[in-house]
């Protein structure tokens, strides 16, 4: 049985491109935040893939969402309409407290619409001069892997011979509000953030820096884009991380768990003095809005306009963070989260993050690193809180290997 693994990592190795390094672990199965690879190894998923996955693998209503718009029909395209495309935007409007969504796939084309509906507003209502219109960004960010998204990035990594690139950004500290309204100048057209440094290492700005950066938008005539597909929708404790900030952004972007971990979804959601500046013929996707994932998206917002998902990420959140923070001082640096999700940053001197991964998935849990000596962890919302502990053992037993 395990020579099956062997070939599909073989066959990976020989025909998909490198672009990623993943753990050699081959999964078939996976049912709420166990998964089960093709040899039968379980392994608790502390990735829930990147969070599109927060409420968990094979969750039995999205499925049934999913399962019954097979039956029906999955793709019409935007040149006629769907039934199920209107009723998710209104369930989605209602559930963001805004009047409108532009629905897309992926997280970079949700970004990306965001980018041109701000120029558009910029150029349209606000008045500013043709072509001149500049976004301000934050230091450290991430928000995808298009051309024109990691024009602004800062990770070289992700930029080297990948240009030219798009001008019209401006980087910023990300957490420092000053050097933010210092950058404003009157061809400013938006502010993109994320509410917390999801691939940065889960960095969680100072409490008042969203609050600023709202007033600041406002008093400046600038948008205030927030970029939610990872913190978004549950995985923080609530709706959008901006709730728990107590600030009300112009868009939401949102993407990832959206589609529910069983289609790609994103949005731009916002109000219609912003989102109405689009006309038709100027900005689309053959699957934006598509009828299968839009099937599965209202499942998704009827998931979460419950609540339940919200509170019970902030409760086994709660004991996660303070689980880990007992770590510290013991082959852990720092422990940084919100909600069900936690940066850990392991001391440099004892293993990279990919050593401890590859040690946690020997028994028996899958997590990320990023930027070197950080481990990510967001598991479905859900997780027993047993087996959350449980994890949580799993590592402390790593460290002390090392
Ligand atoms: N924005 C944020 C904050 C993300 O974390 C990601 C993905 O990790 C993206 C955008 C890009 O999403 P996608 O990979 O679906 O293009």
């Amino acid at each position: 049985e395990s020579s099956t693994a062997a070939a599909f990592l073989r066959d990976e190795n020989e025909h998909a491109a490198h672009n990623y390094h993943p753990l050699e672990v081959v999964v078939s199965h996976g049912e709420g935040a166990w998964v089960t690879d093709v040899d039968g190894n379980r392994y608790l998923d502390c990735l829930a893939a990147y969070s599109a996955v927060n409420f968990g693998h094979g969750h039995p209503t999205l499925i049934a969402a999913a399962k019954d718009q097979l039956g029906r029909i999955t793709l019409t395209s935007r040149a006629f309409h769907n039934d199920r495309l209107g009723p998710f935007v209104a369930a989605l409007s209602r559930l963001a407290h805004k009047d409108m969504v532009l629905p897309m796939n992926t997280g970079a084309e949700a970004v990306e619409s965001a980018i041109k509906v701000a120029r558009a507003w910029g150029y349209r209502v606000k008045g500013v001069e043709q072509n001149r219109a500049n976004i301000i960004v934050a230091d450290g960010n991430f928000h995808g892997r298009t051309t024109t998204i990691i024009s602004f990035s800062d990770d070289e990594q992700a930029r080297a011979d990948f240009g030219p690139f798009t001008p019209g950004f401006i980087s910023v500290p990300y957490g420092d509000a000053a050097a933010l309204a210092a950058a404003i100048d009157e061809n400013t057209v938006a502010v993109l953030l994320e509410p917390i440094q999801g691939e940065a290492g889960i960095v969680v700005p100072p409490a008042d820096y969203l609050p600023e950066v709202r007033r600041i938008t406002t008093e400046n005539n600038v948008l205030f884009i927030a970029d939610e597909i990872q913190s978004g929708l549950g995985r923080t404790g609530a709706t959008f991380q901006c709730d728990n900030a107590g600030v009300v952004p112009d868009l939401y972007l949102l993407g990832k768990a959206l589609g529910g971990g069983i289609v790609p979804l994103s949005a731009v959601v916002g109000n219609r003095d912003i989102l109405g500046v689009l006309r038709p013929g100027e900005h689309g996707s053959t699957f934006g809005g598509n009828p299968l994932a839009t099937a599965v998206g209202l499942a998704v917002v009827e998931l979460l306009e419950t609540g339940e998902m919200q509170e019970r990420a902030r409760v086994l959140g709660e004991d996660l963070l303070k689980n880990l923070r007992a770590l510290v001082g013991h082959g852990v640096v720092a422990v940084r989260g919100a909600g069900l999700w936690a940066g850990i940053d392991i001391d440099p001197s004892l293993a990279t993050g990919r050593t401890v991964c590859e040690m946690l998935m020997a028994r028996g849990v899958l997590a990320k690193d990023t930027h070197g000596s950080t481990i990510r962890l967001a598991p479905p919302i859900v997780v027993d809180a047993a087996d959350l502990t449980w994890a949580v053992e799993q590592l402390s037993a790593v460290l002390e290997e090392l």
